[in-house]
């Protein structure tokens, strides 16, 4: 059956709601097909992180993932970090967007960069700043931007048991094998390789309590994915376009259905 319909950016609703809607924050559906009810929005200013490309309103996120990003923010900054850069979340509903990400849609992403910030950067400066690549594709391992600062950060990031998963490129993951394999952390088999994911990673909760329609995504592999499976994705260059192509609409669960229109109870 014919289930998938292009959708351009015009035509996109999700992407045109600016307020999160009533009701209890829930996070409905799958991560990549699905929306959230009863947003918040990362405030603007706080301890320890930086909202990058304000313009693009993609701030929102269930509670539990804001408060995650929270602290995340203020643990780096307490073991000297600098600022971090807090990519896309979600749009004020959750659902899909128009380009990039096929996930991000129940309130349960986020997307971190790599690159911190050593000063306050203005919301202009914000909308326009550059990421920085951590992967020599040619080599097809980590670069020299990626430092102990990095690895002290996706460490942090991983160990919080809110998470369910990080997605990084697959060198990223080798080289944080090498560093901490040896001491077997239980949080290492929480990175995951993934196409792109160089310059920035990409962090996925649980399904929080409450939300009662979440689907949670079938578990990985047991063990901190160190051998074979990385082995694997280390053949070839993981990279990806970075052309933006449109997204298709996923079949979203009925009620989201219902909260676009505000008629949801
Ligand atoms: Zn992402």
């Amino acid at each position: 059956m014919y289930q998938w319909i292009l959708v351009a950016a015009m035509s996109n609703p999700w992407a045109q709601q600016v307020t999160p809607s009533h009701g209890s924050a829930e996070a409905i559906g799958g991560y990549a097909a699905g929306c959230l009810q009863g947003a918040v929005a990362l405030p603007e200013n706080g301890t320890g992180y930086q909202i990058l490309r304000p313009r693009q309103k993609r701030f929102y996120s269930h509670p539990v993932m804001e408060q995650y990003v929270l602290d995340l923010a203020r643990q780096s900054k307490k073991v000297g970090l600098p600022d971090i850069l807090v990519g896309d979340m979600a749009m004020a509903k959750g659902g899909p967007f128009s380009t990039g990400h096929r996930s991000h849609q129940s309130g349960l992403d986020t997307d971190i960069w790599f690159r911190f910030a050593g000063k306050p950067l203005s919301a202009a400066a914000r909308n326009n700043i550059k990421a920085q690549e951590m992967v020599d594709f040619r080599r097809n391992r980590v670069n020299k931007n990626f430092s102990s600062q990095q690895m002290t950060l996706l460490k942090l990031a991983a160990q919080d048991p809110r998470v369910e998963r990080i997605f990084v490129n697959p060198p990223i993951k080798k080289a944080m094998c090498e560093q901490f394999a040896a001491s077997g952390p239980s949080w290492l088999g929480k990175l995951r390789p993934w196409f792109g994911h160089s310059a920035h990673f990409h962090v996925r909760l649980h399904c929080p309590v409450g939300s009662r329609d979440c689907e949670p995504q079938k578990p990985f592999p047991p063990g901190d994915g160190c051998g074979a499976e990385l082995d694997s994705w280390l053949t070839k260059p993981a990279r990806v376009s970075s052309k933006p192509v449109p997204n298709r609409m996923p079949q979203l669960p009925e009620r989201c259905e219902l909260l676009l229109s505000g008629k949801q109870r």
